[in-house]
């Protein structure tokens, strides 16, 4: 059976050559980052020289990276964290609907300490208005979160537009570009933005490591304490092996994230046509342009996500009904209800994401899987109605 993963949005596999770059820090280089010694010494060079790589691709001083354990504790550092630092009377944060819960329930956990949170509503592509966010800017607004792209519907977001109006109005103003680092240009000064989140297993590079840009002078109050690391930012050993490896993923990706970008987009396109043309009753979902490279999300009508992903998973393909952390739930998605879909909608949504090995060959025989499986799901649910 041919075996083929679509779900490069939930994680990717591990690049051979950063596993590389890792396994001396899971063997021999095993000094603590903090210590003074040549071990201790060894581990901090790394470590330095990773930040570099990093705050270059970011075009960000190193000064300005803070290594954290994830995409999602970089967004919750920059929304609670910045909050925390936020006067009395400038406590309304603003978020758009459609963010990662590592940030809604970031603004959410502020509710109980006197904090104000407003969702900022998208267009039916799933998009943030700029002028949305200038008219919800009030006197106590502190800080704007918009992600760059949406990991569901791939959407991309004017979040340079967005970091304007948040300078104009003196407000802080956070991206989670953790979907598009390593796949589209994120420059921190082209943005404008004051922090931005990334992570490593997004990009071919190790799980349980992430990075927050902060912008000088940014408030920002550490959620770990009890060690000085990261310019006391946050506490904590580093995880030197995989910091090491997030770099090196960084490098692979920055060298060929034009050409990759603009082969996965000629694929995408030729999927989304593909299925379109296949299979009656179905529209993409999220922009047809101003979208992930890697991603086609569709509505096919009257067929529960749910079945559909069991029959694919049958036929060797990995696909997702959503943000990977609430698969397996069966709420409907939070994305697809901002754009204004109906539970029942918002349960029929499903997402195909293309990675690095993701051929013609792949998506044709998963348009030919879709074009089996979706009538047959159909006219189950007609009879089980019936
Ligand atoms: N933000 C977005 C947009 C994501 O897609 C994800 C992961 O799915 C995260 C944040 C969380 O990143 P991590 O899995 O590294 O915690």
């Amino acid at each position: 059976m041919r075996i083929v993963y679509l779900d490069h949005a939930a994680t990717t596999p591990l690049d051979p050559r950063v596993r590389k770059t890792m396994e001396p820090y899971l063997k021999s280089e095993y000094g603590n980052p903090s210590s003074l010694h040549r071990w201790g010494r060894r581990a901090r060079m790394a470590i330095d020289a990773a930040r570099e790589t990093l705050a270059a691709a970011l075009n960000a001083d190193p000064a300005e990276i803070c290594f954290v354990s994830s995409g999602t504790e970089s967004c919750n550092l920059a929304i609670i964290g910045c909050a925390l630092k936020a006067p009395l009377n400038r406590r309304h944060i603003l978020v758009s609907a459609v963010e990662h819960h590592c940030v809604l329930h970031a603004a959410e956990w502020l509710l109980p300490f006197g904090y104000e949170v407003e969702h900022i509503p998208v267009d039916g592509y799933g998009q943030v208005d700029p002028n949305a966010v200038r008219e919800r800017i009030r006197e106590d607004t502190w800080l704007v979160s918009v992600m760059h792209a949406n990991n569901e519907i791939g959407t991309l977001h004017p979040v340079e537009a967005i970091a304007r109006v948040c300078r104009e109005r003196g407000v802080w103003f956070h991206v989670d570009a953790v979907q598009t680092f390593g796949l589209l240009p994120v420059d921190v000064e082209a943005i404008g933005c004051d922090l931005l989140s990334v992570s490593a297993h997004k990009i071919y590079g190790p799980k349980g490591v992430g990075a927050l840009y902060v912008r000088a002078m940014t408030p920002l109050q550490p959620l770990m304490v009890g060690g000085g690391q990261e310019r006391d930012r946050r506490a904590g050993t580093e995880n030197v092996a995989g910091i090491v490896g997030f770099a090196e993923a960084v490098k692979i990706a920055e060298a060929t994230r034009e050409a990759e970008a603009e082969r996965l987009t000629r694929l995408r396109d030729q999927f989304i046509r593909a299925v379109l043309d296949a299979i009656p009753d179905t529209t993409l979902t999220g922009h047809p342009t101003e979208r992930l490279p890697t991603n086609a999300h569709f509505r096919f009508q009257g067929v529960p996500s749910d079945s559909l992903l069991i029959a694919l998973d049958r036929a060797g393909i990995g696909a997702s009904s959503g943000a990977a952390c609430s698969a397996g739930s069966l709420e409907p998605s939070h994305v697809l209800l901002a754009l204004g879909w109906d539970e029942t909608a918002a349960q029929e949504g499903i997402r195909f994401t293309l990675g690095r090995e993701t051929c013609g060959d792949d998506l044709q025989y998963v348009v030919e899987v879709l074009a089996r499986e979706v009538p047959r799901i159909r006219s189950r649910a007609l009879t089980a109605v019936g």
